[in-house]
């Protein structure tokens, strides 16, 4: 495995640059760091997991405390859920231990140039056509270039520009599909001599039309509203934004974008030499923040297996690394999904739509029969085991993409 490339240098594209830099034992290896300049990334993406400040550690070579500062960043203890489910109690999606581990909230932009201190590549400028399987490799075509042969290629190009039932599986169960992005004043001051250590959380406010995330930077602090544009439209999503904003005594904001989204998974994420990893591999609205995680799957999984299996067993590795990659997917969307079954202290026509008929979706459209994986049952699992009046020890460290903890946190705090 000598000759790598990666295509795309938004966050996907950035990790795995660094962590084939950092990972491969051979430095003689051939990295090939692929986008074109034209497209630009997406640049939202500022909530995490608490993995990536282990991740980012180790990428980097740097101390956490530096990693945190020169991201902008500040310590994201979980998720504060305000006016969710059927409770009407507002509540905070921790992570476990609670009020131990934290993750990050971070400037997108920030994290992609921090990974490509650590990135040993060629970097080349072009737009890239094709990608297809040719004999123990991948050809990479490119506009206006030479193609190049290579022995893995991670395909980071971001969002499909079309859904296809053939090669993607939608996530019909999650009833929003648009954000309209904002960039607000700090409310948490940049230390002089140090990382923020205050704990802060990512605000998930339920609005008539939607929810808004609320997340706070050093720097700035981002807003985001994610709605349906099938069932209210802009002009009255950005009505409400307004008033939100007025109750919040925000005083200024800066428009950054109205951003419409696919909820899918790809139905190839790897096959043995080409993997999509990012935007390009799986997408869910971000209520729990699950793309920069699922990046970090889709990568670490990939580079383990191509540089510890032996190359014989990789036509046999590929479709269970792909379904496994698929499930956890899935299982992320279920878990986001299920957050909408409570409904939330609106009732609204977006509510009702999202509680009623978007919600009861996820039994047909995620049947082993339609996704080839079980995370429907997995799913199911873990909501029977909530439901026992006593869980055997042995399952408290069980997961569904998330822990049992998270799908405890959630149930209790939406009333289900
Ligand atoms: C509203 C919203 C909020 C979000 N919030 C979060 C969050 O809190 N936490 C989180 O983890 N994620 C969040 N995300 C997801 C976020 O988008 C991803 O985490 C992350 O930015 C991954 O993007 P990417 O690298 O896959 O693709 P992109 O950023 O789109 O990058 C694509 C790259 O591919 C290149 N490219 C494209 N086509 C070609 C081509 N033909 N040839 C060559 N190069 C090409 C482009 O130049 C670019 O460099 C959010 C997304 C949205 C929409």
């Amino acid at each position: 495995m000598r000759r790598i490339a990666v295509i795309g240098r938004g966050t996907a594209g950035s990790l795995a640059a660094a962590s084939v830099t950092r990972m491969h034992p051979d430095s003689g290896h051939e990295l090939h760091h692929i986008y074109d300049s034209r497209i630009p990334v997406i640049g939202v993406g500022e909530g995490s997991w608490p993995s990536l400040v282990q991740e980012l550690q180790k990428l980097t070579n740097l101390s956490q405390e530096t990693v945190q500062q020169r991201l902008n960043g500040t310590r994201k203890y979980g998720v504060a859920f305000e006016g969710w489910g059927r409770r009407k109690r507002n509540f905070t999606h921790y992570f476990t231990p609670q009020q131990v581990s934290y993750a990050y909230h971070l400037s997108a932009d920030v994290m992609a140039d921090l990974l490509h201190e650590s990135t040993r590549a060629r970097h080349i400028d072009a737009n890239v056509t094709n990608i297809t399987r040719v004999k123990g490799g991948a050809q990479v075509e490119f506009d206006g270039r030479a193609p190049q042969r290579y022995d893995l290629v991670f395909d980071a190009r971001g969002f499909p520009r079309k859904l296809n039932p053939d090669r993607h599986i939608e996530i019909s169960f999650i009833p929003t599909n648009t954000a309209v992005i904002r960039r607000c004043p700090a409310i948490v001051r940049h230390e002089q001599d140090g990382p923020v250590v205050k704990h802060t959380y990512t605000r998930a406010v339920a609005r008539p039309h939607g929810w808004i995330f609320v997340i706070p930077l050093t720097v700035h602090t981002s807003y985001g509203y994610i709605f349906n544009r099938d069932v209210s439209n802009l002009a009255e999503v950005e009505s409400d934004f307004d008033e939100f904003l007025e109750a919040d005594g925000v005083p200024e904001f800066e428009q950054r974008a109205v951003i419409p989204f696919p909820n899918f998974v790809h139905r190839k994420i790897y096959d043995g030499v080409v993997a999509r990893i990012g935007n390009a591999a799986a997408f869910m609205e971000p209520l729990e923040a699950t793309a920069i995680v699922s990046a970090q799957i889709q990568i670490g999984m990939v580079l383990q297996m191509r540089l510890n299996r032996a190359i014989e067993h990789l036509e046999r590795d590929a479709p269970v690394v792909n379904r496994f990659l698929i499930s956890n997917m899935l299982c992320y969307g279920l878990f986001v999904g299920w957050h909408y079954s409570r409904g939330s202290n609106y009732d609204t026509e977006f509510w009702r739509f999202a509680r009623h008929d978007v919600w009861p979706r996820h039994r047909t459209a995620a049947a082993p029969e339609a996704v080839d994986c079980t995370a429907l049952s997995k799913f199911d699992e873990m909501i029977d085991l909530l439901n026992q009046p006593v869980i055997d020890k042995e399952d408290w460290d069980r997961m569904c993409a998330v822990p049992l903890t998270s799908y405890a946190q959630m149930s209790q705090g939406l009333g289900i």
